[in-house]
């Protein structure tokens, strides 16, 4: 699993234009570069998906794509395709852990339970889940 230190991926990255491509503040991009330890079942060229350190279902897992934006819809005006491969990323994690059904999450803004501000999709499972959500 190929692991990209932090002076290596503003040049990987830079595909996307200007953007600063990780914030050495951050929780996740640090998590991307292997700084802080996660349990991450997927890598790729664009995503970086790890286990939930407070899973709140059998599967839930934070897909994040190797990029620093804020949020989902500041990811979607940097990389439509970038946010197409974190979708992608959770269908392959279900499928890989057996899942029949699963929930896909982004949530934006403290208001809506945002506490890490580096764009990251959940991906919950393996439980029923409720409607509407709490
Ligand atoms: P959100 O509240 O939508 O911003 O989601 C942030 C998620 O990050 C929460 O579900 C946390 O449990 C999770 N989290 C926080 N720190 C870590 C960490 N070190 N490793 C894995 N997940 C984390
Ligand atoms: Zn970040």
């Amino acid at each position: 699993m190929q692991v990209l230190r932090q002076s290596q991926l503003f040049q990987h990255c830079s595909r996307y234009g200007n953007y600063v491509a990780l914030d050495s503040n951050c929780l996740f991009c640090k998590i991307i570069t292997e700084d802080i330890p996660a349990h991450i079942v997927l890598r790729n060229e664009n995503v970086v998906a790890f286990n939930d350190i407070n899973p709140q279902a059998p599967t839930h897992v934070l897909i994040v794509p190797t990029l620093h934006v804020e949020n989902a819809a500041a990811l979607a005006k940097v990389s439509p395709t970038l946010t197409a491969d974190l979708f992608l990323a959770a269908a392959q994690i279900a499928q890989t852990n057996g899942l029949t059904g699963y929930r896909t999450v982004f949530n934006t803004g403290e208001e809506a339970g945002q506490s890490v501000f580096h764009a990251h999709l959940h991906l919950l499972g393996g439980r029923g889940l409720a409607w509407p959500p709490g």
